[in-house]
């Protein structure tokens, strides 16, 4: 990333979810406000925020977005198979998790329908969407390019030393097994993973450590909802 991007991080909610912003040339992409959107808002008040995208469906991930969007007036995506009852995210997740915490609100329609090879531009950056279903059916990674070249948002697919559980909504070990093959193909080994949950890590320290690239994912299973 060169000096004049900047990359700044929101812990958010409950289950200390990643936001990310993406800033380059006075503009930004936030990447999963699962929480806290008008904090986010006032934290990015210096920047016009252009695209708002969720990786996935799941509630930590897009029950910031209404708040965030109706601050800054940005349209907001998600990939299009999660797009399906992204609106009812809250009460879906309150039948399988303790949902806790204020700051929470369910989204609003998605104005964008990610699919993959599709490209957001934001300053001088451009991130391409890759499919990644297996956490969720329409899981997305925003893989970076032009500015952002060398990052990837991984949500909740990839985590250091670990992959997305698949016991959740929209879970599917086997989608999990074929996304987890494909992505390391998808970028350089050297890109540094901003995960959904927890410390950033990179694909070159993953393909070394991490079991669940190394073997078939099916197991015990740990990570951010
Ligand atoms: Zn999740």
């Amino acid at each position: 990333m060169p000096d004049h991007d900047e990359l700044r991080r929101f812990v958010v909610g409950d289950l200390e979810t990643n936001c990310y912003a993406y800033v380059s040339q006075g503009e930004c992409l936030v990447v999963d406000p699962g929480a806290s959107g008008a904090r986010i808002a006032r934290a990015l008040d210096d920047v016009r925020v252009r695209q708002v995208v969720a990786t996935h469906r799941h509630h930590d991930h897009v029950c910031g977005v209404r708040e965030l969007v109706g601050a800054t007036g940005a349209p907001w995506g998600i990939g299009a198979t999660d797009a399906l009852r992204v609106t009812e995210a809250l009460e879906l997740s309150s039948h399988v998790l303790d949902v806790r915490g204020s700051e929470l609100s369910d989204p609003p329609v998605p104005d964008m329908l990610l699919r993959d090879g599709d490209t957001l531009r934001v300053g001088t950056a451009a991130f391409l969407v890759v499919d990644a279903p297996g956490h969720t059916e329409g899981g997305i990674v925003l893989v970076g390019r032009g500015s952002a070249e060398g990052i990837a948002f991984v949500g909740d697919t990839l985590f250091a030393g670990s992959c997305g559980r698949c016991d959740l909504l929209g879970g599917d070990w086997d989608a999990m097994a074929a996304t987890l093959g494909r992505l390391p193909l998808a970028m350089a080994p050297e890109t540094v993973l901003l995960c959904g949950h927890g410390p950033q890590t990179t694909m070159a320290e993953e393909l070394r450590t991490n079991p669940y690239l190394r073997r078939d994912p099916r197991g015990p299973s740990h990570g951010g909802a």
